[in-house]
């Protein structure tokens, strides 16, 4: 058996990795980070961190953090957004003399984080990419939303600009999976309201600092969530979920509350009542009288 190489790892790129057999192989490591509390890295990811030739970090600062409370003093280099095309060179160049662990801020990289070219290319390159398993806050919220779990739709970032906002959530209308998003705090009620307009009043939970000392999950009804923020402003890490679309049951008239609380959300934003009461009254079928006279 002298001389003889073998791999453990397999590679389903046949092809590709064939035609890099003569590089040597060494492993990307897909590791996941806490999303607030320190304790939640695995024994594994702490071994991974400490003995690869090279951490690359999303923010070397934030890593730093994370890696002097573990002791760990493997090499840092930075890896993100803004600069994820140009280091893919030299992440790939160490990757030909040891093992390379990816870290994000928080939670899995590539999941709404950077990850996704790096992982691409170390594939084509027939580089040994391992994923561990870890913190990540869309499953960390689902699993304790009291939606359904048994299928879901892991969203992301909504759009930022109205018209796209409302044209993304109007193609979301009739998805019957549970819908995961990220949001952040100036922007939930916002998205709360669009979604409230365009989607039937359902099922929704706000999953806010998970894992941090003020942790706190809240499940009601879109008109219920919207009017809690609108009086509560949301602050921290926000992850929301919103229901599956289900045929039954569905309203023909808004209630008074998704009416007031669509209304008291177009107004929060800087709409102008005549404006906001035109286009509310339109949706829910009010009269235009009756919305102009409401008290909010
Ligand atoms: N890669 C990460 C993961 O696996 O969850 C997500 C990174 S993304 C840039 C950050 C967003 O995730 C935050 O803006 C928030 O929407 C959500 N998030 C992160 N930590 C959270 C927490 N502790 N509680 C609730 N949501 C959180």
């Amino acid at each position: 058996m002298g001389g003889e190489v073998s791999f453990s790892a397999p590679t389903h790129n046949l092809n590709q990795a064939m035609s890099y057999e003569n590089l040597p192989m060494h492993n990307l490591y897909i590791v996941p980070t806490p999303i607030g509390n320190l304790e939640d890295l695995t024994l594994r990811a702490l071994r991974i961190l400490r003995e690869v030739a090279l951490i690359a970090a999303e923010d070397t600062r934030t890593s730093r953090v994370l890696l002097d409370h573990y002791d760990i003093k493997t090499p840092l280099i930075s890896y993100h957004e803004h600069n994820k095309l140009i280091r893919l060179k030299d992440i790939i160049e160490t990757l030909q003399q040891g093992d390379v662990a990816l870290i994000s801020d928080a939670g899995t990289p590539g999941i709404s984080d950077p990850g996704y070219e790096l992982v691409q290319a170390a594939i084509s390159m027939g580089i040994n990419v391992i994923p561990l398993p870890g913190a990540n806050a869309a499953t960390t919220a689902l699993v304790a939303s009291g939606l359904p779990t048994d299928s879901y739709l892991y969203l992301g970032f909504p759009p930022r600009k109205t018209t796209q906002l409302r044209q993304y959530i109007e193609d979301l209308s009739i998805e019957r999976r549970t819908m995961i998003f990220y949001e952040s705090p100036n922007r939930l009620t916002k998205t709360l309201a669009v979604m409230l307009e365009i989607l039937e009043d359902r099922p929704a939970v706000v999953a806010r600092e998970l894992t941090k000392l003020y942790e706190e999950i809240l499940r009601g009804s879109l008109t219920e969530l919207m009017q809690h923020f609108l009086e509560t402003p949301p602050r921290g890490e926000i992850t929301l979920l919103v229901a599956g679309y289900v045929e039954e049951g569905v309203p023909e008239l808004w209630d008074e509350a998704r009416v007031r609380a669509v209304l008291a959300g177009r107004l929060a934003q800087g709409e102008k009542r005549s404006a906001a009461v035109k286009a509310v009254a339109q949706e829910s079928g009010w009269d235009r009288r009756t919305l102009y006279d409401m008290e909010l």
